[in-house]
């Protein structure tokens, strides 16, 4: 655990000595790497930190994580029982989408992030993160279904959920996440099957 905790700072360090996305570090008050449980099961992936997580330099603290923590309780997990992140790891200014190319920078950083933590199952909110590991598939079409890839050296079960951004203000989309939501528990045990009858 304290070699995770070591291999992911040495990670943040290299973001700031390579001075990736020069433009977002300069406007960005924080590298917003990640918070949670370095050894969990489930790694959350979003977008790119908001005004709040800029502000206090850990992901998913303002309304969306605020909606975030509640779906976690639906189904009796904490915040300390997975770990979440983003692809891009500065805020964008006035809250934009990452563009492209900021996306691809932080990539190689968040696959080794991810290799530090090896969970088994990675659940991405919102296409920005999904079309990296789930690349040409439409989140309407797949949202709540568990693909399993090869990634890296590893097996890891993919589960596309809509951002709890875009689903605030929308009724409809939010039912649909709260229930992809509570699929998560089973997904997990399943994946911890799968590894067993593999090893
Ligand atoms: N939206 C994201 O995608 N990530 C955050 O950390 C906060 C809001």
């Amino acid at each position: 655990m304290a070699d995770k905790h070591h291999a992911l700072e040495l990670i943040k360090a290299e973001i700031l000595d390579q001075n990736i996305c020069p433009e977002l570090a300069a406007s960005a008050k924080n590298l917003v790497m990640g918070d949670g449980n370095v050894d969990a099961d489930i790694v959350f992936i979003g977008e790119a930190p908001g005004k709040n997580e800029d502000e206090q330099g850990l992901p998913f603290v303002g309304a969306a994580g605020k909606f975030l923590n509640e779906m976690l309780d639906s189904v009796s997990l904490q915040r300390s029982d997975v770990y979440i992140t983003n692809i891009v790891k500065y805020r964008p200014p006035n809250n934009r989408d990452p563009l492209p190319q900021e996306k691809k920078a932080f990539w190689p950083f968040l696959v080794r992030q991810l290799d530090v933590i090896a969970p088994r199952v990675l659940v991405t909110l919102g296409r920005h993160s999904m079309e990296y590991f789930l690349p040409g598939l439409r989140i309407s079409q797949i949202h709540g279904e568990p693909k399993r890839i090869q990634f890296g050296e590893r097996k890891v079960v993919i589960v596309p959920l809509y951002h709890p951004a875009a689903a605030l203000y929308n009724g409809g989309l939010r039912m649909t996440l709260m229930e992809d939501f509570l699929r998560l528990p089973e997904i997990v045990k399943l994946s911890k099957q799968q590894k067993n009858v593999e090893s």
